[in-house]
């Protein structure tokens, strides 16, 4: 006879591990299935090795602020019943140290592998039985008129066999990083089941310039300073404060990663370089008082790099490369405005190899945001990332993970 699970889950990531370990908890027989040879990949390499595993910011009255989808209202139901807190307090009681690092991002103090091992023991204490490495090869659903056990269910063809459930979660993540075991599984499911996708892009993501455009700023790369950055038209105009990056190809760093998320295709960014001071009125000072050249002017209010290179890739500008009192007021002016208002359209992304996460996904519509179920095909979940629902850099992306794992969790039928 065909195993039998109240629950299979696909996907041994933030999300699945999860989800497993509390519906196990809530005396569901969970199987976990997951065809990378090692268990979380995602949340080893995560936040440096340290898993950045919550956000203590989050809001889950508005789940704008810090989500992007097409509807981030969605994720407030399961953001509420499991917040931030209830993670910490489970961190605790594994005796997992932790701080805080930087704008209520919580980090281990030793290691992801301690998060992991946290999950991998609640699913343990949850009895859940883990099939690893093992792929799914097909999938079929029965409604209850057609099935052996009476109700609805669910034929999973894997490489250990065929196992049956009454629910089956699809937590198999995005697309980024393919070459640790991301794959487009959960959309594949998705589009079996007539359920709608959002279209996919890669998300908390380098920029990358034109190469040509970029010559003059490539000597800058690994150059990293406070910037605030923003893109996108009136209303949904968004910026961060946050610290960028310099590369051979383009701009990264949490400023680049973040607007990433924002950023469509073609649109161009508006970067200030030196957020913390007023250019125009700090160089018409120096020209009052200095007898020094622009760019040694400049680079006390800006990286020397920044200012050797600012001045130097305009040597059609004359004034710039003259001592700063002999500079005309509008040369400076120009230069000021240059660096605090630097509008410069991105070609594109470094695409999923680099992207930490994926936009879009499956369509928030077709799900019942109390439990991730599909509100058109009995038995069917979805949960992390595979959503149309993202988070900011900073702990987002895991607390929606754990938050959306934990309302399937509590909807899951037993027998
Ligand atoms: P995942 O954790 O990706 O898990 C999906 C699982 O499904 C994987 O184990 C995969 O092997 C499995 N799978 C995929 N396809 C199949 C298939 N066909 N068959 C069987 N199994 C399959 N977020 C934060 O909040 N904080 C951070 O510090 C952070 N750092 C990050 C650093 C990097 C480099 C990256 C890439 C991402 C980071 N993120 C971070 C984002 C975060 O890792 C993800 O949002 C989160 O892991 C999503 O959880 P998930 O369970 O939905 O998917």
């Amino acid at each position: 006879t065909i195993p039998f699970f109240d629950a299979i889950i696909i996907g041994a990531g933030a999300a699945g591990l999860f989800c497993a370990g509390q519906a196990g908890q809530r005396g569901l027989k969970v199987l976990l299935i997951d065809h990378a040879e090692q268990v979380a990949e995602k949340i080893r390499i995560s936040g440096g090795g340290r898993c950045n595993f919550t956000n203590q910011d989050i809001d889950p009255r508005a789940p704008h602020k810090h989500f992007v989808g097409q509807n981030p209202q969605f994720c407030r139901s399961a953001l509420s019943r499991y917040t931030p807190q209830d993670f910490i307090a489970l961190v605790r009681k594994h005796g997992i140290a932790f701080h805080e690092k930087h704008k209520g991002q919580l980090f281990a103090d030793r290691s992801a592998e301690d998060i992991i091992a946290m999950l991998l023991a609640e699913c343990t204490a949850g009895g859940v039985t883990r099939w690893q490495p093992c792929g799914v090869r097909k999938i079929a659903f029965s409604p209850s008129s057609a099935s052996a056990s009476g109700g609805d269910s669910y034929q999973i063809d894997t490489d250990r066999g065929p196992v049956q459930a009454r629910s089956l979660v699809i937590a198999t993540g995005g697309l980024s990083i393919p070459k640790i075991g991301a794959t487009d599984f959960g959309y594949r499911i998705a589009q079996q089941f007539a359920v709608p996708l959002v279209e996919r892009r890669p998300g908390l993501v380098p920029l990358t310039f034109d190469g040509d455009a970029w010559a003059p700023y490539a000597q800058l790369a690994g150059l990293a300073l406070p910037v605030e950055i923003s893109t996108g038209a009136k209303k949904e105009r968004m910026s961060f404060h946050e610290d960028l990056l310099f590369t051979h190809r383009g701009l990264s760093g949490p400023a680049v990663l973040q607007i990433s998320s924002y950023w469509q295709g073609g649109a161009p960014l508006a970067i200030n370089l030196a957020p913390a001071v007023e250019l125009g009125e700090a160089l018409a000072r120096a020209k009052a008082r200095s007898k020094k050249l622009v760019a040694n002017e400049l680079a006390m209010l800006v990286p020397s790099r920044l200012a050797d290179a600012w001045v130097g890739q305009s040597p059609a500008n004359p004034d710039w490369q003259r001592p700063i009192n002999e500079a005309s007021d509008k040369a400076l002016a120009r230069l000021a405005e240059g660096l605090a208002r630097w509008e410069l359209t991105p070609t594109g992304t470094e695409g999923y190899k680099k992207a930490e996460v994926t936009l879009g996904g499956v369509d928030t519509r077709a799900l019942s945001q109390q439990t991730m179920e599909c509100k058109a095909q009995p038995g069917l979940y979805f949960i992390g990332e595979v959503v149309d629902i993202t988070g900011w850099l900073g702990g987002y992306n895991f607390q929606w993970a754990w938050a959306s794992a934990h309302a399937c969790a509590q909807a899951l039928p037993a027998q």
